[in-house]
């Protein structure tokens, strides 16, 4: 019989301590400190409790609890004494049935990561849907890995081991993440159609984005919306309609094109939250009070044309007719790729919607980031999307001789730009939740034994606020004007982009708050320092967003974005809260 939290919350003391047995390996001091917070109102409160309990350890009971576990196909594998938990996941990766070659390779990793950090590798080798990862992914895990600052792998090991509690406590309550197993399911079947082999690649109308539209396009007719289609634009849309003609329409979706060789989350997965909802409410024969429309747009990343937010921005009739003529990297204008997929841009302006027929914008997004990922929390309420800007800047010194120069007599163009990145640095900490960047750097001509005479450089600038974001503007800018007085030298700065930061409606993020609140969850608020959807949206009706943890740090735009479908579940029950809550509003 599987565990209930009611047996949990109600069990004595040392009964609930032995009902936890096993969930943190051979590490009890755990799940004792957080059953000190019985009762717990859901799994994943208990999950999250856990990981406090360890978050407060010692350093040495940290180092303790991470010695406890096996090496990954290790001795203790190969004479059968490991845990019964442990046995069954590393039978599930496949890693008793290893061939002498990688089972060669992973004891020279195990030897390799011991040295070098002085404990075992710790890898949740089931996964992030839970059915184990194949043993090609556990030993590029396992390389890449063995590269990291011995303080951030700690850190790694340690989320690690809360995935594998995580399992290991859904394998104790009987529990399935249903539908987070399903959108899981949807983007790794999505991920297949890609316009380069290896990599995962979807950009504007290209053969592999059309073969998407028409995958979402054909599940959601599955899920039973009353009318799917895609637009002039190839947005798909799909429309599941109110219980009463007339009332208005509740807005979502995300984007399902990708930068080159990106992750099969970003986008996609604000996209698959709300089509299972639908699917739930279909299946269930319910309607709610008000309409919801799901829009896959077509494109948000800007990368096959030099415009981006076309997919979100035909919707608030922000489209500018001469990008049509704006040609690819192969000479093909959007124009010719649009009548190519059977799309007319003549219909483009009809796409426009009207505001007062809608209820407001929500997007879930994954974060992007590596915050929520270290503070082992799955969800995240978004309160404003950032306020940027980016310059171009470049510094004019003198270019003279390297040996013959010497240091008080020299206008070292790069210099002035190293201690100008330094005092960004600085800046930007100050506030807190500001982010400054000089992304790009370069010396032309620059050669070994020559001074920099000329600095170029890019400059990014980011804050939850347009005045906070202005303030630190012009305090950078002052500081790169005392550097250059300071040392001599010339320079110029030149504003390239400027966009407003897109505050979450405070109503509308307040929904966002209590959806997270009701999974038992700590409501963690948070700036978007990405550009999303939302942002387009924004201009024409309130928005609202919702972060989901990110796997390995949070990282995104690459390959190795991930998140697990436990989370997704926490996505998909966090939107049907919000459609409640708002079927009892409207
Ligand atoms: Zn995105």
């Amino acid at each position: 019989m599987p565990l209930t939290l009611e047996q949990l919350n109600a069990a004595s003391a040392s009964d609930a301590l032995q009902l936890l047995d096993g969930v943190y390996e051979h590490s009890p001091w755990i799940a004792q400190a957080a059953l000190a917070q019985r009762p717990f109102a859901s799994l994943p409160q208990l999950k999250f409790v856990l990981t406090q309990a360890v978050s407060a350890a010692s350093r040495e009971a940290l180092l303790g609890l991470i010695r406890a576990h096996p090496e990954l196909a290790g001795k203790a594998m190969v004479n059968q004494s490991l845990t019964a938990e442990s046995t069954n996941e590393q039978n599930r990766a496949g890693l008793t049935h290893c061939s002498a070659e990688e089972f060669a390779r992973l004891q020279q990793l195990n030897a390799d990561y011991k040295a070098k950090f002085g404990w075992p590798f710790i890898l949740a080798v089931r996964g992030p849907r839970g059915l184990g990862l194949d043993r090609a992914e556990i030993i590029a895990s396992f390389e890449r890995r063995l590269h990291g600052h011995p303080d951030f792998e700690l850190q790694e090991c340690l989320r690690n081991i809360h995935r594998i509690a995580e399992i290991r406590l859904n394998d104790k309550f009987g529990f399935r993440p249903a539908l987070g197993d399903l959108v899981w399911d949807w983007q790794e079947q999505l991920s297949q159609y890609s316009e380069a082999p290896d990599q995962l690649t979807v950009t504007y109308l290209t053969e592999a984005h059309r073969a998407c539209a028409a995958f979402i396009q054909a599940q959601m007719q599955v899920c039973g919306f009353d009318s799917v289609n895609i637009d002039a634009m190839g947005n798909v849309v799909g429309r599941y309609e109110a219980m009463t003609a007339g009332r208005q329409t509740l807005l979502t979706g995300s984007h399902y094109d990708t930068v080159r060789n990106g992750g099969k989350y970003d986008g996609r997965l604000g996209i698959f939250v709300p089509m299972a909802c639908v699917r739930e409410l279909h299946r269930a024969g319910q309607r709610l009070p008000f309409a919801i429309e799901v829009v896959a747009f077509a494109e948000e990343e800007g990368q096959r044309f030099k415009a981006t937010f076309l997919g979100s921005g035909a919707l608030t009739g922000d489209f500018n007719p001469a990008w049509l003529e704006q040609c690819d990297a192969d000479g093909i204008s959007m124009r010719a790729a649009m009548h190519q997929a059977g799309l007319c841009p003549d219909d483009i302006t009809r796409l426009q919607r009207d505001p007062t027929q809608y209820l407001g914008f929500v997007e879930v997004h994954i974060e992007q980031g590596p915050v929520l990922n270290a503070l082992n929390l799955p969800l995240g309420v978004v309160t404003s999307i950032n306020a940027s800007a980016r310059y171009t800047g470049e510094v004019t010194g003198t270019a003279c001789h390297a040996g013959t120069t010497p240091m008080d007599q020299r206008a070292d163009a790069a210099c002035a730009v190293a201690e100008f990145m330094l005092a960004c640095e600085r800046r930007a900490a100050q506030d807190g939740d500001s982010v400054a960047t000089v992304g790009q750097l370069n010396v032309p001509n620059g050669s070994i034994n020559v001074v920099p005479g000329q600095c170029q450089f890019s400059l990014d600038l980011r804050a939850p606020g347009n005045a906070q974001r202005d303030a630190l503007q012009s305090d950078l800018l002052a500081a790169l004007a005392d550097i250059c007085t300071q040392r001599k030298l010339s320079y110029c700065i030149t504003e390239a982009m400027r966009a407003s930061a897109a505050p979450s409606t405070p109503q509308w993020q307040q929904r966002w708050e209590d959806a997270v609140a009701s999974l038992g969850l700590p409501v963690h608020r948070m700036p978007s320092g990405a550009g999303h959807d939302a942002m387009k949206l924004h201009e024409v009706m309130p928005q609202a967003m919702l972060f989901v943890r990110g796997q390995n740090a949070g990282i995104s735009h690459n390959p190795l974005e991930s998140t697990t479908s436990d989370d997704m579940q926490l996505a998909v029950e966090a939107f049907g809260h919000l459609l409640e809550q708002l079927s009892r509003q409207t």
